[in-house]
Formats: structure tokens, sequence, C-alpha cells
């Protein structure tokens, strides 16, 4: 029996949004679009609201919310749909604190609703096959290149330079889902160094040394304010060779030689979110990788911040 398609409002009709839920939403036979909640922006052949909680009390039939705000937004809109017994599918990074996530899926256990915390890397082409590879083999280290310049990825997005915002940690967190997708056992935090521009609170790169329960260690590399050829890169060193994923998890190398892979970009990892929700949805259930949160949090409370020069595009 075909389904009834999911009716899902977008709250936070920001860059992706447009670019990827929208479009993911309206090719699928899963879901209907049926509104959208933002201040400013507005979505064509949908009803739209300034607030959230307008759209759920207004909005008819909605069966889920897709949340694409600012983080620090995360867990009061999610919060707000749960306990209206909607679905929600939440865009990374999660919530701006452990404690705000955990009380997001008890909220989703007591309504009887999911709760899908996303992380696109985990569904980049090039993971799924390195999960094989790594599981028959032992890791011995790793190295976590994730530079990026702010400038062309996130133009004028204020929020990321703000407490909550997660600074250079918006991309580089990305690079610790695809580790916690790739490493099960524990990954614990032995230095950091997170460099935070004087006009802002949040950092714009970050050093940090990691371990595996097992003894691996993890290099991290992430910065904001690198030019030229743009790098999400993850090296393995393993008992049979290396393992390279980059492309931010789309390609992945086994020693020289390049595996193929189905290297569909970002829009194949949001089709393959959604399929993922749908399926979680038709189940109520929820799924949750709390981990690449817990790096982040531990990094941040064990990292030595260090102030440097501000950065230009930062808010005043
Ligand atoms: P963005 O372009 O700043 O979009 C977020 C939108 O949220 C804003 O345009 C804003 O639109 C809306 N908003 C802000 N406050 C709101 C409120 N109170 N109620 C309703 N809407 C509100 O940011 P983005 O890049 O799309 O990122 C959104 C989320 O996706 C973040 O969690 C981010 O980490 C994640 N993400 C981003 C990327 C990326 O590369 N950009 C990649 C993957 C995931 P209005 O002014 O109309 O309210």
């Amino acid at each position: 029996m075909p389904r009834e398609p999911i009716r899902v409002g977008i709250v936070g009709v920001g860059k992706f949004a447009l670019d990827h839920h929208i479009p993911t939403i309206l090719a699928s036979p899963d879901y209907r679009l049926t509104a959208a909640c933002s201040r400013h922006a507005e979505v064509g052949g949908v009803r739209n609201f300034k607030s959230i909680e307008k759209m759920l009390s207004q909005a008819e039939h909605l069966d889920a919310v897709a949340i694409c705000t600012p983080p620090q937004l995360h867990y009061e809109m999610a919060k707000c749909a749960l306990t209206h017994g909607k679905h929600v599918l939440m865009e990374k990074p999660p919530c701006t604190s452990q404690s705000r996530l955990s009380h997001l899926i008890e909220l989703a256990g007591v309504h009887g609703v999911s709760l899908y915390q996303i992380w696109h890397s985990q569904h980049a082409p090039g993971v799924a096959p390195a999960l094989a590879l790594l599981k028959e083999r032992t890791l011995r280290g790793a190295r976590v290149t994730w530079k990026e310049d702010v400038r062309i990825w996130h133009p004028g997005q204020t929020w990321i330079w703000r407490s909550g915002g997660f600074g250079v940690f918006d991309a580089g967190i990305n690079a610790l889902s695809i580790l916690t997708r790739l490493i099960e056992e524990a990954i614990l935090p032995l230095t950091a160094i997170l460099y935070v521009p004087s006009n802002c609170e949040t950092p714009i790169a970050a050093s940090a040394l990691l371990q595996t329960a097992s003894g691996a260690e993890i290099r991290l590399e992430f910065d904001f304010r690198h030019t030229g050829v743009q790098t999400w890169e993850i090296d393995f060193d393993t008992d049979e060779g290396p393992l390279k994923l980059s492309a931010g998890g789309s390609h992945l190398t086994v020693g020289d030689s390049p595996l193929p892979c189905n290297a569909e970009n970002l829009r194949g990892e949001y089709v393959s979110i959604y399929e993922r929700f749908a399926q979680l949805v038709s189940r109520r259930d929820s799924e949750v990788d709390a981990r690449p949160l817990e790096l982040v949090a531990d990094i941040f409370l064990q990292g030595r911040h260090v102030s440097v020069a501000p950065f230009s595009e930062a808010p005043q």
C-alpha cells in the first residue's frame, strides 16, 4: 500500500533550507511541503508563518517539521514541535548543550514521535565503504584536515560567531560525525587549542589531539581562514595501509587506488537523509548520534583558548 506523504513544515528558510531541504522534499513522493516558518523569507506555494508557534497552531495537517535555523534556536524550536506531537528532523549541530539534546530525546519518547538528528556527512558516498574496510582493519591513527574559507561557505552568517554558534566547529563537527560513524570505540580528547578572534565569541580555527580507547591518535586541524584549495580530508593509517576520505567524505582512496563512489555531492546526502526520516516516522522511532556534540563540548571544555586577530566579517 502506498503511504500517505508526510506533511512537513520548514523552520528557518535560509541557505541550507533553500539549497537542500526544500528541493529534496519537493522531489520526493514521501513528502508534501505544507508550510514554512521564517522571520523574513517566504516559500512560494505554501502557507508562511513568522513564528513556529503560529505555524504549529494555524497550519492544518502538519505531520513533521524540519528545523534549519541557526543552532542557537534548535532546542526551543524542536521542543515546541515535539510537544505539539510533530516529528522532528533537526539540522546539525544539534543544540548548544548535551543536556538540551538529552531533553529532546526524552520529549520525543514522551510524545511518541520521531526525532531525527541529522549528520549529512555520515551520508557521504565514501563513508559506507570506509566503514566496511575499517571493520576488517586495525586503526593505528588518523589525521583530519578541515580547512575552508568561511567567507565563501557562510557569507553573512553572523550567528556562527556568537556564543552557541560553534565557529569553525560548525564545519568541523561534520568531520567528527564521520569519525563517530567509523570508529565505534570511545574517542577521547587529549589536548586542544581554540583560536578565537578578539571580536568573536567562537573559534575561527582549532587544533586538537584525540585518542581512541585502544590508543590510536587522531589529529584535528580546523581552519575557517583558509584560502585556495578547500580541504575536507581524513587520512586513516591502518595495519593494512592508508585510507583517505576526501571532499567531505565523497571520495575514498584505498592505498593509491581511488574507489569508485557514487559521488552525488550534497544533494545525494539529503535524499538519503529524507529517505531515512520517512522510515523513522513510519515506525515512530528516533535516531540521534550525540557523540559529535559530546566531542565538541569536551574539546571546548579541555581546550586552551587563544585570542587572535579580529575577524573583519564578524558582528561588531
Ligand atoms: P542561514 O543561511 O543563516 O539560514 C538560517 C535561517 O534561519 C535564516 O536565514 C533565518 O531566516 C532563519 N531564522 C533565524 N531566526 C529564526 C527564527 N527565530 N524563526 C524562524 N527562522 C529563523 O544558515 P544555514 O547555512 O542555512 O544553516 C542553518 C542550519 O543548517 C545550521 O544549523 C547549519 O549548521 C546547518 N547547515 C549549514 C550548512 C552550510 O554549509 N551552510 C551545511 C549543513 C548544515 P529569516 O531571516 O527569514 O528568519
